[in-house]
């Protein structure tokens, strides 16, 4: 037998395979074994994983023992090289060697074909059998590109989300990972991305699954022993979108399950997209060797969307509502409510519930009492707003004065203490701090908090009134 080598024995066995195993189950399990190597009379192939290999040994091991034993007669024997980690630039893939376990109890006389082989898959959406256009996407048809509007804020998220989507697993935007705040949206993205991939290529599996979602079926399925089901109905998806990824933290055998998909996924050249409300370095509890998986393709940002793209996204609901407002009015909800899309979404719906209700037409005074509510209710962050005010009020200017172009010595003093508090108070960019100063831009506050640092260290009187002021808000914020 010492002349057969691994290649022709493996492409002999694999004849056979392929005539008893369901096109599917063929593609996904003897496609991605390699030939190793043949020594005497065994034979090495290299598998994916270990989940992988057990796979084979639970299900197949009849089937590739009958065949193995026709090649090489019947002391022949198996093993499997697993691919713990197929490495990268730096680091070189470690695999491991098992030697097949079902070969040495498998009786002689049951080497007659043919062979009838059934492997059903459980999958965790409780469908039968696994025939592909029985797995729903979990997709949402309202969440699409169209509808999610361009800024600044998002644009490098959202152009890569539509390459991905032409071209999942190809580009090398993969796994794609969406981050940002809450009410970003993460999750609209992430699912417009999915409803494009269905769009373009109606063929490919995609699948949507929250984080949560993942890790309470990965729990039900290792209660039952079946993680191996789990993980193999994960491994058959060509676009995978796991949202919201940070829950994974406190779930570390999950992680475990999801770096056994991950791997399978990307090797296959299958995409994946992952959402998370911080960057990659910042998910504490997260194993690194997943993280540093999460490097590989690229991270964009989810940033709160500036002012016109707020205006924008509010306009688009009227539209899309059949709704009219003043534009007065819609200036008004986008700048004050700035840092968070759901909450714009928020205001505009009880701003037309407090109209329909009160069979008012909705004008500015009716705006600013719901809104007033609103913000109240939604957040006890501290604004530019309430900010500006404290100032106005300390510093006995007039409100109006601070946002107008005047250059008289204290009211330009007191509009830079404005911006250096709004800066270290809230979480609003510099381009948003600007626009609530009569549209100045990033640079004057830049400029501003600076020259406020300045005076802080050589002028008692000016430090003792910032500080003075720092306390306020902070009682304030509490
Ligand atoms: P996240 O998942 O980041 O918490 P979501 O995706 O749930 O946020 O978004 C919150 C709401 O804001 C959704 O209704 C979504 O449609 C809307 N939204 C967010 N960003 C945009 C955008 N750029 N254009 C239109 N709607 C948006
Ligand atoms: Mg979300």
């Amino acid at each position: 037998m010492m002349d057969k080598n691994a290649e022709k024995v493996w492409n002999n066995c694999l004849k056979i395979i392929k005539d008893i195993v369901e096109w599917q189950h063929y593609k996904t399990w003897f496609e991605p074994i390699k030939p190793v190597s043949l020594k005497s009379n065994v034979l090495v192939i290299q598998v994916p994983s270990q989940f992988f290999y057990e796979y084979l040994e639970e299900h197949y091991v009849n089937l590739l023992a009958k065949t193995l034993k026709r090649e090489l007669g019947k002391n022949a024997r198996l093993e499997y090289r697993i691919m713990v980690d197929s490495g990268d630039g730096k680091n070189k893939p470690v695999t491991m060697d098992v030697s097949a376990q079902g070969f040495k109890t498998f009786p002689a006389n049951e080497m007659d074909f043919p062979l009838i082989i059934s492997t059903p898959v459980k999958n965790p959406f409780v469908i039968p059998g696994l025939k592909k256009m029985h797995i729903d996407p979990q997709l949402n048809p309202t969440y699409t590109f169209e509808n999610f509007v361009e800024g600044e804020c998002n644009r490098v998220a959202r152009r890569a989300g539509k390459t991905v989507a032409e071209k999942p697993g190809v580009s090398s935007f993969n796994p794609l990972v969406v981050y940002g705040g809450v009410g970003l949206g993460k999750t609209h993205l992430a699912q417009a991305i999915g409803n494009e991939v269905k769009r373009l290529h109606p063929n490919k599996l995609v699948l949507y699954v929250s984080s949560e979602k993942f890790i309470n079926q990965f729990m039900d399925h290792s209660r039952n022993n079946a993680i191996n089901d789990f993980i193999h109905f994960y491994q058959l998806i060509d676009v995978l979108i796991l949202d919201d990824v940070q829950f994974f933290a406190k779930a570390e055998k999950s992680q475990e399950a999801f770096f056994a998909i991950f791997n399978h996924l990307h090797q296959s050249q299958k995409q994946l997209v992952l959402t998370s409300d911080k960057p990659p370095k910042d998910l504490e509890g997260v194993q690194e060797r997943l993280l540093s998986r999460f490097r590989w393709g690229l991270s964009a940002d989810l940033q709160a969307p500036e002012y016109e793209t707020r205006i924008e996204i509010l306009e688009r609901k009227m539209k899309k509502d059949g709704l009219e407002l003043p534009k007065e009015v819609v200036k008004y909800i986008a700048y004050n409510i700035n840092n968070n899309v759901r909450e714009l979404e928020g205001a505009l719906i009880s701003l037309l519930a407090q109209s329909s209700l009160n069979k008012k037409q909705i004008d500015l005074d009716l705006a600013k009492k719901v809104l007033r509510n609103f913000i109240r209710s939604s957040s006890k962050e501290i604004t530019i707003e309430t900010i500006q005010k404290m100032v106005c009020e300390y510093f006995q200017v007039p409100y109006d004065k601070l946002l107008q172009k005047t250059r008289k010595r204290e009211i330009v003093q007191a509009r830079q203490i404005t911006m250096y508090l709004a800066k270290n108070f809230t979480k609003n960019s510099l381009k948003t701090i600007g626009e609530h100063f009569g549209g100045r831009d990033h640079t004057t506050v830049i400029h501003s908090c600076q020259t406020v640092k300045d005076l802080m260290d050589t002028d008692g009187n000016f430090r003792e009134s910032v500080l003075e002021l720092q306390q306020k808000i902070q009682l304030a914020s509490m």
